[in-house]
Order: C-alpha cells, then sequence, then structure tokens
C-alpha cells in the first residue's frame, strides 16, 4: 500500500495535506515526499549506511516517481543487483515513512542509528537485500561485539586473521555467513555478513570457505590466516595451501 501510494504520488506528506508543512523529522525542511524520503538529516543518514547507491540514483532523478519508473527499464528488471538494490530502497523507504509516523502520532523519535538498525533486522529476518551486500564496519562494531573472543590467537604482525562463521536458523535452509578481518593486535579491519539458501549445513560452510576466497581475491589481500570452526572444510583447505593465505 505505501509503494502504490508512493508511485501514485498521493503519499499524505504534510505539503499536500496543507496543514504543519514543518518536517516532523528534522523540524527544519518542508514535508514533501521528496524531502521525507531522500533531503532531510535524518533520511539521509539512514542512506548514506543502508544504501548510498540508492540515494544517489534517487537524487539523480530528483523526482522520486521519475525514478520509481526508472525499474521498469529492461536493463533493471533482468539484473539481479539492480532488483536487490530496488528490494532495499523499498524497504529503507517504508521504515522512513514508518518511523515518521511513529513521531508524527505517537510522539516517538527514532534516531538515524534505530532506523538502520530495524532495516538491517528486518532483511536479516526476512533473507533480503543483505545478500551480496556489505555491511560497514563501522555498523557492525556499533551494534555488535566484534572484540576477539579470549581463546583467538592473534596472527604474526606481518599477517592479518580472517575468522568466518555459520549459522543456519533452526528447521529452514536459511543461512548467515559472517567474517571479520583483524590485524596481530585484535583490531577490526573489516567486517561482511550476508545471507542465502543452501540444501545443508556441508554445503553452507563450502560456500560459505568459497565465498571467503572470493572476497579475499576481490579485496586483493595476502598474508591472511584463514580461521573456521569446520574441521573437514579447513583440511581440505590446508591440502591446497599457498603461500599467502594459510
Ligand atoms: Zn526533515
Amino acid at each position: 500500500m505505501f509503494l502504490w501510494k508512493l508511485a501514485k504520488n498521493i503519499l499524505p506528506v504534510a505539503e499536500r495535506l496543507q496543514k504543519n508543512t514543518t518536517c516532523v523529522q528534522c523540524s527544519q525542511g518542508i514535508e514533501t515526499v521528496q524531502h521525507l524520503l531522500f533531503q532531510c538529516s535524518v533520511t539521509s543518514e539512514v542512506w548514506s549506511v543502508v544504501s548510498p547507491e540508492n540515494l544517489q540514483d534517487a537524487t539523480k532523478y530528483g523526482d522520486v516517481n521519475q525514478w520509481l519508473q526508472s525499474w521498469m527499464d529492461k536493463r533493471s528488471l533482468f539484473s539481479s543487483k539492480r532488483q536487490h538494490l530496488r528490494n532495499l530502497a523499498v524497504i529503507t523507504m517504508w521504515f522512513l515513512w514508518k518511523s515518521r509516523w511513529l513521531k508524527l502520532f505517537e510522539g516517538k523519535s527514532q534516531s538515524p542509528t534505530i532506523i538502520t538498525q530495524q532495516i538491517f533486522q528486518f532483511c536479516y529476518a526476512y533473507g533480503l537485500c543483505i545478500h551480496n551486500s556489505y555491511i560497514p564496519c563501522s555498523y557492525i562494531s556499533n551494534h555488535i561485539s566484534i572484540k576477539p573472543r579470549n581463546d583467538w590467537i592473534p596472527p604474526s604482525s606481518d599477517w592479518l586473521k580472517l575468522n568466518f562463521d555459520v549459522s543456519i536458523l533452526p528447521d529452514t535452509n536459511f543461512v548467515g555467513f559472517s567474517i571479520v578481518l583483524r590485524n596481530h593486535l585484535g583490531d577490526c579491519l573489516e567486517a561482511v555478513a550476508w545471507t542465502r539458501n543452501v540444501r545443508d549445513v556441508d554445503q553452507a560452510e563450502v560456500l560459505a570457505m568459497l565465498r571467503v576466497l572470493q572476497w579475499l581475491k576481490f579485496k586483493g589481500l595476502c598474508k591472511v590466516q584463514v580461521e573456521g570452526d569446520n574441521k573437514s572444510v579447513m583440511e581440505a583447505m590446508n591440502k591446497n595451501q599457498s603461500e599467502s593465505i594459510r
């Protein structure tokens, strides 16, 4: 319904209702659709963490309806990356709209961090959007403990250490993967999480390792010690040890 109203240009923002037109979120701009969903200081902070690509794209069009229409071109319809971005855009806009509703009708303020957290939690819970996307290290470090465990053994000072883990939601094929890259002091340098559906635990563990290697190649990282908790996967990897990964 939210998306339908947005596409039909009938979202009941203050400017259209001709009541107090000041934005309830920032108390500064006039509450137009464009302001509420893209230009507001609260909103842009959320986009900057959740999906800067979408904000950049929407800003380029300058009009939300034209932006929505651009989703229908052939290039967008058949690109999984673009579909992923569109899903994330819709969910983000819906949470921004919901947050505005809470402030306006229930007087409850939500900070950009809280809204961002809700978006990530929603995506994670429903297996949406986070697949193939990046959760910035700064966001994770603010919300999730990334201190190494007491039994974590640091690498030598000229190497980095990558820990990865897999968790499957009970009674589903839905799995979450996470990667944390640290230096010898235990400082978190990068953290990534993504989700997907798998056949079983074994496939999840092997896919996680594959993704780790692809990620290391993508980042161009050398001298990285990879540590996982699945014995058979780690043993299989060690059979083909390279000089820059162990
Ligand atoms: Zn505002």
